[in-house]
């Protein structure tokens, strides 16, 4: 981010899927597919931590990428941001784009609270679409040109994917005129703090902190007007305008920052080997939550003792996790094993959502939140 060749590294994986959002018809092909190595690295003049050993041109997002998760949970902060946003942004016409937008789920949420307003998302993974005041464009954010009353350009949970933030970040703001920028991505401190060893994955290779993101965003050109966190202090945002003002970093945040994540390498072994003492004496345990944190956390530990993972999303069902081939199944697979089944949760915000699923299927079933 800020272009200095000095950092400490820390945490590192051997191997880890390239694509954690994505699912296979085999077994032996959800094992095979890319791996590649992670390395994370703190910058001591910025504070800014990403993977040093991330290749941009692995990655392929098409329309076999699903971070899917038809969750109410999920909804409701949807129906939150897109809330706050309306009536702190005044969004009642123009035209507001989410640039990497998934299958449009939070733009649709957007364009439902505010019918006056007209979303445009755009994504190399989504269906192309257009109904009422809501459309979605299957491609790759470019070079693209806002219309003249654009009023809020949307970037969630994209900057973490892009090997270069600060020049993608750059290339908006020279078009974006006057209007705000929204920014939501992962918090590295809460990783670190939550001990959430299964956050770090490929598809991420930045790693922000809010200090780092509005540095980061400073140096594309915006100046943060608010920022935030968000999903119980898992994410954070940001909302910036562009700005002339220069950014410069300070040394003392960067050092501290590296320290901490240093602190957190210190005694991630501990939390890892709690993990399979967990998963040693559950004997039939099952991962709820097929997504980054399911599927790393699969990756990461021996599957073997692992009885398969659920997922709510149908489109998962019945298909195999990259990285340890692990298989996905409806809720409704639980009631089918022969053994209670030990169901653990590795994301807390779900966690009374998941509580009353297992209920419904499986009421013997024991629920433990890692
Ligand atoms: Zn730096």
């Amino acid at each position: 981010v800020c272009g200095s060749d000095s950092f400490a590294e820390t945490i590192r994986r051997e191997r880890l899927p390239v694509l954690q959002n994505r699912v296979y018809g085999s077994r032996a092909e959800a094992r095979s597919s890319p791996c590649a190595p992670f390395q994370l690295a703190t910058c001591l003049i910025c504070g800014f931590s990403f993977n040093r050993a991330f290749d941009g041109w692995l990655m392929v997002y098409d329309e076999h990428y699903d971070n899917d998760v038809p969750s109410n949970t999920f909804r409701t902060y949807y129906e939150i941001v897109a809330d706050m946003l309306i009536r702190r942004l005044e969004l009642t016409s123009g035209v507001v784009y989410d640039i990497g937008c998934g299958k449009g789920d939070f733009l649709r949420t957007l364009c439902r609270l505010a019918p006056n307003v007209v979303g445009i998302g755009i994504d190399p993974s989504c269906s192309p679409i257009e109904s009422g005041n809501f459309a979605l464009r299957k491609e790759t954010f470019q070079a693209e040109t806002f219309a003249h009353d654009t009023r809020l350009v949307i970037l969630r949970h994209v900057l973490e994917h892009i090997d270069q933030p600060v020049a993608f970040a750059a290339m908006i703001a020279e078009q974006l005129g006057d209007a705000p920028l929204y920014v939501e991505v992962p918090d590295l401190d809460w990783i670190l703090e939550n001990g959430a060893f299964w956050d770090f994955c490929y598809e991420h290779c930045n790693y922000f902190t809010p200090h780092s993101l509005a540095f980061a965003l400073r140096r594309a050109g915006f100046l943060v007007e608010a920022q935030g966190p968000g999903f119980g202090g898992q994410y954070q945002w940001a909302i910036c305008r562009r700005s002339a003002e220069d950014a410069f970093p300070s040394m003392s945040d960067a050092r501290r920052q590296a320290e901490l994540v240093a602190a957190y390498r210190a005694h991630e072994g501990e939390l890892i080997a709690y993990a399979r003492r967990l998963l040693a004496e559950s004997g039939n345990a099952v991962i709820w939550g097929m997504a980054t944190k399911g599927v790393i956390f699969s990756t990461l530990l021996d599957c073997r003792e692992i009885a398969g993972g659920v997922d709510i999303n149908p489109k998962k069902q019945g298909r195999f996790v990259p990285g340890s081939g692990l298989q996905v199944h409806p809720p409704e697979w639980l009631a089918t094993l022969t053994v209670d089944p030990t169901v653990l949760v590795m994301n807390g915000n779900y966690a009374e959502e998941i509580r009353e699923e297992v209920r419904r299927v499986r009421a013997s079933a024991r629920v433990v939140v890692l």
